[in-house]
């Protein structure tokens, strides 16, 4: 068993370091979070560097790296500013990933070589105020017309779609059948005619926060279909194992940081005649976080490995998910009491990471979800 990265790997981690040091550095995030503005100029930087064609083909203008070096990216860009790799992660995975395994050669045309010159952001579409947990359940429906297809409903905490060119939508094309079938996927242009967008203000990820979007009679093209009519289901079961190695990568990341912080300040911080970190109660509260820390990056790139050796499990995605999730939770709780009050006050980071950190047992799956899925698979 080999545990460490190739010469190209450290590589590719040191250009990223570089780049994100000037194009992302903690006070461009700490105003991005303040003033609520996606960070476009991080983005850009990346997109100028080639980073959005990671994992597209060559023959579209990419790299063809593997999920191994996709971890790497964002592992990094979490540990610069989780919110810039929510972005990164969100176009990579919708627009990259998803049009490379079920896309058209039209679609893969049109998209892949924008995807990976980073022309173009795409957002996921599934959950709805009826359906959350269970995602399957969705009413959104897309009924066949003359221009295609015209889509109805609600959903809602579609991240960054007032910024995005293109929505992965999911949504249901048939009522006849089982919850898991009859759902068909849709990359749609996100300013269609009757389409809505409000923005939800909520405790974290207030860079680029997430909406409610209503669909009103919004015409598709039949193009706009990815993948097969009433077969979407499994599909989505792959993008949200992609999903759940990008946000593992990327809270690991945003986790790290988290700690570095604490850790310093725990090593200048002096009361009564000493640094704080000198005290068992503070010392060993890092000691947890660390090792806490080291299994979440253990288990990323060992979910990245599997993936790339086309191993990974559903109890592999949903392990790396709730550990990754709940170690970014504990990390930055754990970070702010380090800090005592000044860990309270917006001047200093360790609250950001505090208000980001709680949707990690929350989106993309909860931790309860997790623990069923990981339940389930020993026969309970
Ligand atoms: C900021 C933010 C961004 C998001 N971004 C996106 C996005 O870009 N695209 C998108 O489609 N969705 C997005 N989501 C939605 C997210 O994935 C859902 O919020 C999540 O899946 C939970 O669904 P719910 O909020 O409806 O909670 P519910 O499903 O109503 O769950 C409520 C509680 O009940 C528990 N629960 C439910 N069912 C069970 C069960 N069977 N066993 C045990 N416990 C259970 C849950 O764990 C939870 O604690 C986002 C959410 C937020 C808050």
């Amino acid at each position: 068993m080999d545990f460490s990265f190739s010469n190209d790997q450290e590589e590719l981690r040191a250009h990223l370091q570089t780049l994100l040091r000037t194009a992302c550095p903690p006070d461009y995030a700490e105003r991005c979070d303040n003033e609520a503005m996606p960070p476009r100029e991080a983005y850009q930087a990346l997109a100028k560097n080639g980073w959005f064609g990671l994992i597209v083909p060559p023959e579209y203008g990419g790299a063809g790296g593997s999920a191994m070096d996709l971890a790497i990216l964002l592992e990094e860009c979490g540990y610069a500013f989780e919110e810039l790799a929510m972005w990164v992660f969100r176009t990579i995975t919708y627009g990259g990933y998803a049009v490379m395994r079920d896309g058209s050669p039209e679609q893969k045309a049109l998209l892949l070589p924008r995807v990976a010159k980073g022309d173009i952001s795409v957002c996921f579409a599934i959950t709805e105020p009826h359906s959350g947990s269970d995602a399957a359940s969705l009413k959104t429906q897309a009924t066949r017309c003359d221009e295609g297809y015209e889509i109805n409903g609600q959903k809602v905490f579609t991240s960054g779609m007032d910024i995005s060119d293109y929505c992965l939508l999911v949504a249901r094309t048939s009522t006849h059948e089982k919850k898991h079938q009859g759902i068909t996927n849709f990359l749609i242009d996100t300013k269609l005619p009757g389409i809505e967008v409000k923005k939800i203000k909520t405790l974290g990820q207030r860079a680029i926060g997430t909406t409610q979007v209503f669909y009103n009679q919004v015409k598709v093209p039949e193009s706009a279909v990815l993948g097969t009519v009433g077969q979407g289901w499994r599909s989505v079961d792959a993008y949200i194992w992609y999903e759940r190695l990008c946000l593992s990568a990327a809270r690991t990341g945003a986790a790290t940081a988290a700690f570095e912080y604490a850790l310093n300040y725990a090593k200048t911080r002096r009361q009564f005649g000493q640094p704080i970190g000198s005290f068992q109660a503070i010392s060993h509260q890092l000691a947890d976080m660390k090792a806490a820390l080291d299994i979440s990056r253990t288990l990323v790139y060992r979910f990245a490995w599997l993936m790339d050796q086309g191993k990974a499990t559903r109890h592999d995605a949903a392990v790396v998910k709730l550990h990754t999730g709940e170690t970014y939770k504990m990390v930055a709780d754990k970070g702010l009491q380090i800090l005592g009050g000044y860990g309270y006050c917006m001047e200093y980071p360790l609250q950001r990471f505090y208000r980001d950190s709680r949707l990690a047992t929350i989106g993309a799956g909860t931790s309860e979800i997790q623990r069923n899925i990981i339940a389930k698979g020993l026969g309970l």
